[in-house]
């Protein structure tokens, strides 16, 4: 740092500010994940399989039968700020779990991405980035839908490989990230393989759930968290102000030595909100001893311009514009349900 050398200001080269990008994009395997699956998601498929070995950090792959990109759409989805999902114009109405056009540039700049894709009516193609460097559209052969294979991920930055925990802990990141949007989309059936020298084994194998939304989602809570969690569970549907809070508490008596079982998401999205998972903890302080945690599945539905979720490139944490409206249909919701529960339990014992 020589005080009298002026620096020289310059921008960034693409592939540098991809790799930034990705740097608050993808932490680990399980991020690469969630971006991979929620783009599954949103392009519409009913069934959605991820393979995975080392942990995530050798393969990623992620399969899905939505409605595929053309061979010339290839180049634009690794592009950063590419999307198909809005148009920019209307921050404030945001309906899929993408929108910022980043997460398949930044993968393709810290690891070796290959889309290969093929949408009705159009033929199958596929398109390898690594390290940033783009290669040819090619003819593929492809059923409808998309696999997107993301190889030795972070190998671009070696820095950030070194921060990865070991194949297990990062193995049981990709589980708990499959299980969270698993419960969020009950409709959607999701399986996790994990690929090794040995025969794949599966971790993970959730069906599609058929009815309408609670019962789809009676069924899929029933298998991720348990018969044990649904049969003690209240079905939860309460609106308030044009706010509408679903899902299923389990009863006080069905609690657990942490919040392992705690799920919010807001308009379908999993998140992980202090004040809401607050909000939940204090619906169950009448009801729970102090080292007790209440188990729940919630989804809190409001007009998407009621919430921000541009707040951080994962996007796991949300802004409401009434935040206190949010909390307090959370614990009036519950309460109300709980306490009925309760007054019900008491009466049958009564009778
Ligand atoms: P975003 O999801 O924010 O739009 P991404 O980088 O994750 O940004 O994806 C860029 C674009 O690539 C998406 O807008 C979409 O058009 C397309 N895309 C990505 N994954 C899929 C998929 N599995 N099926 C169909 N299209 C996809
Ligand atoms: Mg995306």
């Amino acid at each position: 740092h020589a005080p009298n050398i002026r620096p020289i200001i310059r921008p960034l080269d693409e592939a540098a500010i991809n790799r930034i990008a990705a740097g608050e994009v993808v932490e680990r395997p399980a991020s690469a994940v969630k971006e991979l699956v929620e783009n599954a998601l949103d392009a519409g498929a009913k069934r959605i399989g991820v393979e995975y070995s080392a942990g995530g950090k050798v393969l990623i792959r992620v399969t899905d039968d939505g409605c595929g990109m053309t061979p010339d759409d290839l180049p634009l989805a690794v592009a950063r700020h590419a999307t198909s999902k809005i148009d920019g114009s209307d921050l404030l109405n945001i309906r899929s779990f993408g929108f910022r056009g980043e997460a398949l540039a930044s993968l393709g700049s810290v690891g070796r991405l290959t889309l290969t894709s093929r949408a009705e009516g159009h033929d199958g193609a596929s398109l390898s980035i690594a390290g940033g460097r783009m290669g040819d559209v090619r003819p593929a052969a492809a059923g409808r839908g998309t696999v997107i294979e993301l190889r030795d991920l972070f190998y671009a930055t070696p820095a950030r490989l070194k921060f990865l925990r070991s194949d297990r802990a990062e193995a049981q990141a990709i589980a708990e990230v499959i299980k969270r949007l698993a419960m969020a989309e009950p409709q959607v059936g999701f399986t996790l393989t994990e690929v090794s020298d040995d025969a794949p084994r599966v971790i993970f194998r959730a069906d599609p759930q058929s009815g309408d939304f609670f019962d789809a989602l009676h069924g899929r809570l029933a298998h991720v968290l348990g018969r044990d969690f649904i049969d003690n569970a209240l079905k939860i549907d309460v609106d308030r102000g044009g706010l509408r809070l679903t899902g299923y508490a389990a009863l006080p008596t069905y609690s657990r030595g942490s919040s392992v079982q705690q799920f919010v998401c807001v308009n379908g999205r999993p998140v992980l909100d202090r004040a809401l998972l607050g909000a939940l903890r204090v619906a169950y302080y009448d009801f729970l001893s102090r080292d007790r945690h209440p188990a729940a599945v919630l989804n809190l539905i409001c007009d998407p311009e009621r919430v921000d979720v541009n707040v951080h490139p994962a996007k796991s944490e949300v802004r409401f514009r009434e935040p206190e409206a949010a909390r307090s249909l959370i614990i009036t919701g519950l309460r109300t349900a709980l306490a009925h529960a309760g007054h019900r339990a008491s009466t049958t014992v009564a009778d």
